[in-house]
């Protein structure tokens, strides 16, 4: 057996792993790096089937790509399935606007749907002689690790959160011989959660309290969610735009992905949905609005961002990673922000919450040692080595993309 990188293994982005048993060739992810030019993964061979983690688009995002040339069958929870689906018909939209080519169509994102089957947790296919189980990995409902077992068992983690959030559960070790393990937090620690919440909601009444409103820009898949189950707690008038609530709808509908559906489905009755231009001016004149994109490229939460940023007693709280070259990298670091294509300076307060969906350091190496490995391949981080140092007694290694791992 043996492993390549089609990319996503030195870097964050476009993840995509190859999976080479019996001259049988499996991939687990394959997405792209949405960056200005997108990063794209290397090209994959044919291959009869996939098994996606999660939706988000490094993951995801070149499944329909796969599927048109391919017609390779895709495996995946219903909420992957579903959130995936709305996330390629916005890759289509966003790649059109910033004029970069589609790496896919319509006509593939049909042939996805037709090739897309339900995978739930705990559930075994057979591939050959491997069997693959699939496992809750914790960072958004319906993400999942995928377990493949013959001579040696081999754990492909995804993204992974083993610490429980207000949205999901946290994932549990899987006992394995090798570890393929994300690394996107190595050598970062995050901050109590605890502590976390009780700060970023004080921010927000401080905002509030001096006479301005709040902007939170938050990914449509998972941030959004926690955000509003976290606001909840308080008695604030919530006004949510964006793809954020076509998501809501679908978490619904999978209960047995989240937390407590009950407290979402509380959270989400309670806030107020834009569902036209009077619904945006009315949301200006509420107190939070929380709308896509996450990473301020595009989405109306622009349009907010816009009428509020020469306010100083108004405020944005960055709630997520914002990748290098990405508009909220920009306001993070320089308080400039691109706005219809024009340079605009923001006066209003920045301030970035961390609000994870990924294991951080010390969470990774305590999942390392539950799942006890032979062997842990680290891919998904841009620092591997300062997880790498801190592993002790297991072999580590880290190829680059392309490399092929014989395991
Ligand atoms: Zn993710
Ligand atoms: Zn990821």
């Amino acid at each position: 057996m043996r492993v390549q990188f089609l990319g996503g293994a030195s870097r964050v982005g476009s993840l995509g792993m190859l999976l080479d048993h019996d001259h049988d060739l499996l991939l687990f992810d394959y997405g792209y790096l949405p960056s200005k030019p997108p990063g794209y993964p290397m090209k994959a061979p044919p291959v009869r089937n996939a098994y996606l983690s999660h939706a988000h688009i490094d993951h995801s995002g070149m499944v329909p790509w796969l599927c048109g040339r391919h017609d390779t069958n895709v495996f995946a929870t219903l909420p992957t399935i579903a959130t995936s689906d709305l996330l390629f018909e916005d890759s289509i939209k966003v790649l059109d606007l910033e004029g970069y080519p589609q790496p896919f169509d319509e006509d593939d994102l049909e042939t996805t749907r037709r090739n897309t089957r339900e995978m739930r947790w705990g559930e075994t296919r057979k591939e050959g002689d491997l069997e693959i189980t699939s496992h809750s990995a914790g960072h958004i409902p319906g993400a999942t690790m995928y377990e493949t077992v013959n001579r040696e068992i081999i754990l492909f983690t995804g993204d992974i959160h083993t610490l429980s959030t207000e949205l999901v559960w946290g994932a549990k070790p899987v006992k394995c011989d090798t570890l393929v393990l994300e690394s996107t937090y190595a050598g970062r620690r995050h901050p109590d959660r605890l502590k976390l919440d009780h700060d970023f909601l004080k921010k927000v009444e401080e905002i509030l309290d001096r006479g301005g409103k709040v902007i939170i820009p938050a990914f449509a898949v998972g941030r959004t969610q926690e955000m509003l189950l976290i606001l909840r707690r308080k008695r604030f008038e919530i006004w949510l735009d964006g793809m954020g609530k076509r998501v809501n709808r679908i978490y619904l509908d999978y209960p047995e992905a989240l937390r407590s559906a009950m407290k979402l489905r509380k959270a989400v009755k309670d806030a107020k949905r834009v569902r036209s231009e009077r619904g945006r001016e009315r949301a200006l004149k509420g107190e939070i609005i929380i709308s896509t994109s996450g990473m301020l490229d595009g989405g109306p939460v622009l349009r907010y961002i816009d009428k509020i940023k020469d306010d100083p007693k108004s405020g944005i709280l960055l709630t997520g990673y914002q990748v290098e070259g990405t508009n909220g990298r920009r306001l993070k670091e320089s308080g400039v922000l691109k706005i219809s294509g024009a340079s605009v300076k923001v006066e209003c307060e920045v301030s970035f919450f961390d609000f994870s969906a990924h294991a951080d350091h010390d969470d990774l190496l305590k999942f390392i040692d539950g799942c006890d490995p032979e062997r842990v391949i680290l891919c998904h981080g841009d620092s591997r080595e300062l997880l790498a140092s801190d592993i002790e007694g297991r072999e580590v290694l880290m190829p680059k993309e392309g490399e092929w791992v014989v395991l």
